[in-house]
């Protein structure tokens, strides 16, 4: 089961494929944790990257699709996988054809989970992350203890690009470079759309829907 989920920053990709690699056994694939981790760990490809994530830029086409490249082949993409993040571009949707092209795979469902941008300025700049890759919300899911996180008891921080200015510019990139991938997946009928309105628990049915078709 090959899976992108599809949506603007905020509509809870990370989030409810989280929820979906239990039930499925396929690893999610985020190209954002990919690069936190490179730029946590400092490397060059991190140094490189960061500067256009602070900012709410997008990370060249070039090093997200060598990401990609390498992390389908590992093993535990072998029965599939979720793609949370990427493609981000149709420059990248056309690269990830290519590449399941030649390993004789395909994309099975693109979900895109939609959701309108005055709700995701409220998500985002509420949004409370831990390194042990849970997530809060000031409003919406308060952890326990303010400022801490329920599962591991580490300090909860803010994703640089959770700040309003950084938000504004990851919108306008959604609008212009990702959302023509709605027509570009809708053209090869793998699109299905559904509201990212809702409560993560009825998201994540609508998707679950969608995947058990
Ligand atoms: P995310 O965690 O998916 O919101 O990604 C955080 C940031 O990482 C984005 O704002 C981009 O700067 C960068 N990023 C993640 N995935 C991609 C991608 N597919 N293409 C370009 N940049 C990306």
């Amino acid at each position: 089961m090959n899976l992108i989920l599809l949506g603007p920053p905020g509509a809870g990709k990370g989030t409810q494929a989280k929820k979906m690699i239990d039930a499925l056994q396929i690893p999610q694939i985020s190209t954002g944790d990919i690069l936190r981790a490179a730029v946590k760990e400092g490397t060059e490809m991190g140094i490189e990257a960061k500067k256009y994530m602070d900012a709410g830029g997008l990370v060249p086409d070039s090093v997200v699709i060598g990401i990609i490249d390498d992390r389908l082949k590992e093993d535990d993409c072998i029965k599939g996988f979720i793609l949370d993040g990427f493609p981000r571009t149709v420059d990248q949707a056309a690269s990830l054809t290519d590449m399941l092209d030649k390993a004789g795979r395909k994309i099975d469902h693109v979900v895109s989970i939609e959701v309108p941008d005055a709700d995701l300025l409220a998500r985002l700049t509420g949004r409370w992350m831990c390194t042990c890759g849970a997530s809060f919300h000031k409003i919406f899911n308060p952890s326990k203890v303010d400022g801490i996180c329920d599962l591991c008891g580490a300090k909860l921080y803010q994703r640089d690009d959770d700040k309003e200015a950084a938000i504004k510019v990851r919108l306008e990139n959604y609008h212009n470079q990702t959302a023509p991938l709605i027509d570009f997946y809708s053209s090869k009928s793998l699109l299905r759309s559904i509201p990212g309105t809702g409560s993560p628990d009825e998201i994540y049915a609508a998707i679950m829907a969608v995947v058990n078709g």
